[in-house]
């Protein structure tokens, strides 16, 4: 813990072009499986939805790469909204949105911005979608994910560490939504009947989080001297 600290990732424009790239890839890898767990408790499209928003932005961020963080997020939420048909669409815009605009025009962000941002993104999800952890949505892993992330730098780790933290408070997070019956979105309609099933969006919350702490990971990777 007390260790020399490393000097940890540029977390710059061309990190969060890089998280794009990467979660565009993933969500199009794990596409099948996203609808097949929004078949039983949905309407079998959250793969469809996350992979066509994901390629759309990063189409259009690698066609006119946006010049801050704070820009590269702002502009996918926005792809994402206007791109996506389900109420994804709109709540992950919204996050990405939130962060982007907390970033303001910094060209590098620090851990503690890129905390702050974070969380500024999943409130802007619980307002919009009236939706609080224990629900079954993507809240469930959004949540405790931002949660560790800030106990992890309290405690003085690092961003890489840090980041390790919150893919696997996401992860935990969207298995925990097994048991849970469903208070919001769609799969709430079915009641009783949705537990038992593990929520979509929770799902690929983790699977963007894990692109994030992978995307930190790998932008350090030889570079500490
Ligand atoms: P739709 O439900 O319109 O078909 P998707 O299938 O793309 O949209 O996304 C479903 C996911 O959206 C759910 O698994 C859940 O995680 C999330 N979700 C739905 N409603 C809400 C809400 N009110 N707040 C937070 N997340 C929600
Ligand atoms: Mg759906």
């Amino acid at each position: 813990m007390s260790e020399e600290p490393s000097p940890g990732p540029v977390v710059d424009a061309a990190f969060f072009r890089r998280w794009l790239v990467a979660a565009a890839a993933v969500i199009d890898r794990e596409a099948d499986q996203l609808t097949e767990l929004d078949s039983p408790i949905g309407d079998a499209d959250h793969g469809a939805n996350m992979r066509r928003g994901f390629t759309a932005a990063r189409g259009a961020i690698e066609k006119e790469p946006p010049e801050t963080p704070g820009d590269v997020l702002a502009q996918t939420g926005r792809h994402l909204i206007s791109t996506v048909g389900g109420a994804s669409g709109p709540l992950y815009g919204t996050l990405l949105r939130k962060a982007g605009k907390a970033l303001g025009d910094s060209a590098q962000v620090t851990p503690e911005q890129l905390r702050d941002a974070l969380k500024a993104g999943v409130d802007g999800v619980a307002q919009l979608g009236g939706a609080a952890p224990g629900d079954k949505t993507m809240l469930d892993a959004l949540v405790p994910a931002v949660e560790a992330l800030s106990f992890a730098l309290d405690k003085g780790a690092g961003l890489i560490d840090a980041l390790a933290a919150a893919r696997i408070a996401a992860q935990e997070g969207a298995l925990a939504t097994v048991p849970l019956q469903a208070r919001k979105g769609r799969a709430s309609y079915l009641g009783e009947r949705s537990i038992g099933h593990q929520d979509p969006g929770a799902t690929s919350s983790a699977l963007l989080l894990g692109v994030l702490a992978d995307t930190a990971e790998q932008s350090a990777a030889g570079g500490t001297g």
